[in-house]
């Protein structure tokens, strides 16, 4: 069995989805599990109607459903020639589900509210892409990924409950390729022990895909993509990008960490576990080789990565009472934040200072300082670009950091690290 990812950009419009089941296609006698995330921008329209929801913004609310049922049934009428399919009056009750938000209490929490409404975009491509593939004579199922896929109780960024989910692929998803050779589901969602949906953090979709390739000991795992592969850096940023043939898990994972955004980093450690190799590939070129990504380091050093990180803001701690930074006061520190749920982009401290770098978005600014302001002295500067340098060199080095002030640096014998600010 094989395991496909498609993302948002794969399923944005109806010729999109064509081209889907043509990739599909391309692999015959084959035994398929396809996870799918929602449809374009889907995710961030969802974000917005539950952030509506919560601020009690109902015309926006309503609007911003009205135009997002638009596009998805517009898509259905691209695709479904039958009029009369379930796949119409299914979207509609998805769309009910989404619109009676408005009808309850607000009694629990907003990463309740949130999950529950997010993860609908999934459900909704998913059963919009397998009522095509079975128009198409594809044998095609739709498997609910909240029934298989359980996590702990908190809501976002949930994390896997292995045993139970392992055990639900065994009995529940693998016979089902007895009668069907695609089995289709959401990403991104799950289920807790109340049986109320959670999420797996933004972009978790390809986690997912790690997380079935595991449970069903799948033979590999291919994500498609809008790039030909993993590729040394962003597109965005430069023009000659090189392609990453083949790559080991643990760079895989380091250059997802420091943010690179072609894979989660969450989903290599489940296929390294098992020894189940990667595939990131191009939906616009299916037949053309992308990048490996498997146990094999041989090739790792060749070509410097780069990753830019923008909109980074910087934080000196420093303690009140002028004592040092040593362990009393880290683990006072890392209390604090692990509380706010934030993620340490680089650290780096001195005798009196702690300096730590985060997205600024990911950060609440008043929450911080006043929790943190508590005991300690806190400055900070933002606008900041964190730039990363895998298997660097001098001149790599030069080239990324000209016209650009310096402000904290730190170098390892394979990756260098670069906050700076334009001048
Ligand atoms: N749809 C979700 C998101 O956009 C999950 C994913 O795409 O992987 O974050
Ligand atoms: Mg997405």
């Amino acid at each position: 069995m094989k395991v496909f990812k498609f993302g948002g950009a794969s399923v944005k419009n109806a010729d999109a989805i064509k081209n889907v089941a043509r990739i599909i296609s391309l692999y015959p006698n084959e035994k398929i599990g396809v996870v799918i995330s929602a449809m374009g921008k889907t995710t961030n329209a969802l974000e917005q109607i539950a952030s509506d929801f919560l601020a009690s913004n109902w015309n926006s609310f309503e609007e911003r459903i009205h135009l997002l049922e638009a596009f998805h049934l517009e898509i259905i009428d691209c695709l479904i020639k039958e009029k009369n399919n379930a796949i119409f009056s299914e979207v509609e009750t998805i769309f009910t589900i989404i619109k009676e938000l408005k009808n309850c209490q607000q009694s629990k929490s907003r990463a309740y509210y949130y999950s529950k409404t997010v993860a609908q975009g999934e459900v909704l491509s998913t059963k919009i892409i397998n009522a095509f593939l079975i128009q198409e004579n594809f044998k095609s199922k739709w498997i609910d990924a909240g029934q298989i896929i359980k996590t702990e109780n908190k809501y976002l960024e949930a994390n896997i409950d292995w045993l139970v989910t392992e055990n639900h692929f065994l009995d529940k998803f693998i016979p089902e390729f007895r009668r069907n050779d695609i089995l289709i589901t959401q990403g991104f969602m799950g289920r807790n022990q109340a049986n109320e949906l959670t999420t797996l953090g933004r972009e978790g979709s390809d986690f997912s895909a790690g997380i079935i390739a595991y449970c069903c000991n799948a033979e590999s795992v291919t994500i498609w993509k809008d790039v030909p592969g993993m590729l040394n850096a962003d597109p965005k940023w430069f023009e000659n990008t090189v392609k990453l043939d083949n790559i080991s898990f643990r760079e895989a994972i380091e250059l997802s960490y420091y943010g690179a955004s072609v894979i989660h980093p969450k989903t290599i450690k489940p296929l390294q576990n098992k020894n189940i190799p990667l595939y990131v590939k191009s939906f616009v070129n299916p037949e053309k080789e992308g990048t490996t990504i498997h146990s094999c380091t041989s090739k790792d050093h060749l070509v410097p990565s780069f990753i830019f990180k923008e909109n980074q803001i910087l934080f000196s701690v420093s303690p009140k009472d002028f004592s040092f930074i040593e362990e009393e006061n880290l683990s006072d520190i890392f209390r604090k934040l692990s509380a706010m749920d934030v993620k340490i982009n680089v650290m780096q401290n001195s005798a009196l200072n702690l300096s730590i770098v985060f997205d600024k978005q990911r950060i609440k600014l008043p929450e911080f300082l006043e929790i943190m302001g508590e005991s300690f002295i806190i400055k900070y500067n933002d606008g900041l670009q964190l730039i990363t340098i895998r298997h660097y060199d001098q001149a790599t080095i030069d080239e990324l950091t000209a016209n650009k002030e310096v402000i904290l640096q730190q170098l390892t014998r394979e990756t260098a690290r670069f906050l700076v600010k334009m001048k």
